[in-house]
This record gives structure tokens, sequence and C-alpha cells, in this order.
């Protein structure tokens, strides 16, 4: 641990891969092939390092487990449908089924991985949370929980985003929630993360930090992941309920920081006849200097903790992405999702402002569902796979299109 420059200076950049049979699994440093690690400041170590010692044997009883499951039964609405989206099927001539994380209470899937993280909480003895959000949909689901635990929660959230995102500033209210504004910098999200940290620094005893998706330092992505496997545990059993066999040809999902992606990979990982499809937002496109297409136009470097693929000027400074959509608007991947990319195991695509709205529309008028607009993403990529008349593919529907009816309005064509 230490301080990142030093340690970036260690880091080795051999890139080293076997796709058939491979692992993605995350080493006991952390790491992910070249990716991963806890890049902290020293005065947060031991902070993470009480979570990195406890976080795979609290997983691994059988109380949690029980207790993780019975609310994600009884609270969250799981198992979420396995949909064969029939009239979407014809259009592209395949059979195309939609895993329903829109479904999840409070409309995605963020909020299986904040109820992981408060029962973990709750077992290490915390008695009060932090997180910090962007878009204001994490925020959302860590306030969530935290009512229902009874536990007390401070959210910070950059001033800009705070103006931006004014009904999920309410929401957080009402469920009883502190909305920090984050006043440095550029007032946004890595404002409002640095905030957090320092929070956390100063509680380590009694405080608890949620992190929303598989980024930060490790145990983050590995924890994250576990709670969001939950996607493609449920699509093996429902897929052989419906089609004889566990395995799809095909699974897309959109990718922000990497969460719903990790989860409806997760056990499909060392499949190598299952393809993983991960779709991020392209923007105003690629090349028009408002993207947040990560893969394209990314390097490897350290952000929120952890080594992975940033977007980021020469001398290492993070770029401000750009998305329509929220949750997508996010300047790195998790380690993960770097290491899919770089070993080939995973297949990279990007969908414009203008795909995703227009395929959030065509979703709308083919199946009565309006979808997130980060899960239209992942509907973009359709039209640029091919696919055979038997193919099986599942689309992580992330989340629904309530939040973004106004972004809909804006945009309009329909
Ligand atoms: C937050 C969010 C995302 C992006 O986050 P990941 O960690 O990449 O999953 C995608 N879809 C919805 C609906 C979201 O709220």
């Amino acid at each position: 641990m230490g301080n990142s420059g030093s340690l970036l200076a260690k880091i080795v950049t051999e890139l080293r891969f076997e796709l058939k049979g491979m692992k993605i699994e995350v080493d006991s440093r952390g790491y992910y092939g070249n990716f991963g690690g806890a890049y902290i400041p020293e005065m947060l170590f031991p902070n993470v390092e009480e979570l990195r010692q406890n976080y795979l044997s609290i997983l691994q009883d059988a109380s949690f487990r029980q207790e993780f499951d019975h609310l994600l039964k009884t609270y969250v609405g799981r198992p979420t449908p396995l949909y064969y989206a029939t009239r979407l099927s014809e259009k592209y001539q395949s059979k195309i089924y939609l895993k329903r994380e829109d479904l999840c209470h409070t409309g995605a899937h963020k909020v299986n991985n904040t109820v992981g993280q408060i029962l973990l909480a709750k077992r290490l003895g915390k008695q009060k949370i932090i997180a910090e959000t962007g878009a204001g949909q994490h925020g959302v689901a860590t306030a969530t929980v935290c009512a229902l635990m009874g536990m007390e929660c401070i959210v910070y959230m950059g001033e800009v985003d705070m103006a931006r995102q004014r009904p999920n500033v309410e929401r957080m209210r009402i469920l009883g929630t502190e909305v920090r504004p984050a006043r440095s910098g550029s007032k946004t999200l890595k404002d409002a993360t640095n905030e957090a940290m320092r929070h956390w620094i100063n509680h380590p005893v009694d405080t608890h930090y949620i992190i929303g998706s598989v980024v930060g330092p490790h145990p983050y992505p590995d924890m994250v992941a576990r709670f969001q496997s939950v996607i493609s545990e449920e699509i093996k059993w429902q897929l052989k309920e419906t089609e004889g066999r566990e395995n799809p040809d095909f699974v897309v999902a959109c990718v922000g920081g990497g969460s719903n992606a990790a989860g409806a990979f997760y056990h499909y990982f060392d499949q190598d006849d299952v393809q993983l499809i991960a779709v991020e937002a392209a923007g105003l496109g690629n090349q028009s200097g408002e993207s947040a297409a990560t893969t394209v136009l990314g390097k490897p470097g350290v952000l929120h903790g952890s080594k992975t693929l940033l977007m980021q000027t020469s001398d290492g400074q993070v770029v401000e992405p750009y998305s329509i959509s929220a949750g997508l608007d996010y300047p790195g991947i998790g380690p993960v999702h770097a290491h899919l990319f770089e070993s080939g195991r995973g297949q990279f695509y990007s969908a414009t402002d203008e795909e995703a709205m227009k395929a959030g529309i065509l979703l709308s008028r083919l199946e009565g569902i309006i979808p997130a607009i980060e899960s239209a993403h992942a509907l973009a990529a359709l039209d640029k796979m091919s696919f055979e008349q038997d193919d099986i593919i599942v689309v992580n529907l992330s989340g629904r299109g309530d939040k973004d009816l106004e972004t809909y309005i804006k945009w309009g064509g329909y």
C-alpha cells in the first residue's frame, strides 16, 4: 500500500494471457491480470484491510447467505424474470431474452449490492454508512437499505450533480439520508469520492463505506461482483428451465463502472461457449471529445483506488466523460472489465446517445418496456452484432426508464 505514485512505478505491464479455459478471478492481492489492487492513502489502510480480512468469511457464512437471500426474495423482489422478448426476437431473427433487473425494488440492479453491503456492515459491527454518488442512483439504493436497517447514512454528492439530479437528492432525503454537497474541484463525482474517503479516514471504527460498482480498492470489485452474481446465477437455472441449457450464446450488458455486467457475466466467465458483450457509452461519438467509452479512449492508470483503464490526458489528469445516460458517465471501468478487455475474453462495443435512444424507444414499442437509458445502450449493441437464427442472447436490462422520462421527452422522436 502507500502512495500511488511509487506503487504505480512498480507495476508490471507485460501482457500475458491465455484465452482458453481462462479464469477471470481475483488473486489474493486483488488483481485481475494486470488490473486491480488497492492504491489507497496509508491512513485508509486499516479500514480497507479490515474489510479484506473479513469479507470472504462473512459472505460464505450460512446465516449471512440466508439473510441475504431472504431480503433479495422478500424485499428486492428476486428472482427477477428472464423474459423471452418475442417481437424483439423477430426483429433480430434470433432468440432474445431480457433479464429484468428493472423490476428490482428501486428500479435497478444496484440494490442487490447495497443490501449485501449493509448486511456485511452490520456483521462488522458498524453503525453508520457513507457513500458517494454521481447520478444519485447509488445514493438512492444506499439510502433505501439504510432506512430498511435503521442506520444513519451520509451520501456525498458534488454540488453540480445535486443541481442536475434534484429528484434523486429529494428521494434520499425522504428516505432519511443526509446529502452532503462536495464543493471542491469540479463539484462532481470525483470530488464526492474524495470527501467520502476523507470522512472514512476520520471515522474508521463505526462507519462502513458502500461503493456502488465493481470499482475501488480491493476487495470492493470482487465483493460487489459477488453480490451482483445473483443475476447470472438466476439466468442459468431460468434458461435451463425454458431452453434446456444453462448457457446462452451471448450475454450483453452495459458498462458504467461495470457492476450489472459483472453480475450478468459472473457464472459465465469460465464458460468459453458464452460470448460476453460489454457495451460502453460513446456519447456524441468516440472521436467527438464527448464520450465515455473507456476501452476506446482510456489508458492504464489509477482511479478510485485501483489500477484500471481510465480516460486521461497525456499528463494523467482524468478527462470528464460524457454520456446522455448519467449512470454510464464515468471516466473508468472496474478492473475486472479492464482485464476482460485486455485478455480478449470480453468483446467491447460502444453505442452513441442517438443509438441508445433509438434502441430505448424501439424496446418500448416492441415489448411495452421503457428501459433505463443505460440499459438502452446494451440493446443498441444488437444492431452491431451478428447472430444465427437459433442463437440465444440474454440482454441484461439493468434498470427501468422512469427516472429518465425527462431525457426521453427532451429527445423526442417517438
Ligand atoms: C448505475 C447504473 C448502471 C451503471 O452501473 P454499472 O455498475 O456499470 O452497472 C447501469 N444501469 C443502470 C440502470 C444504473 O442505474
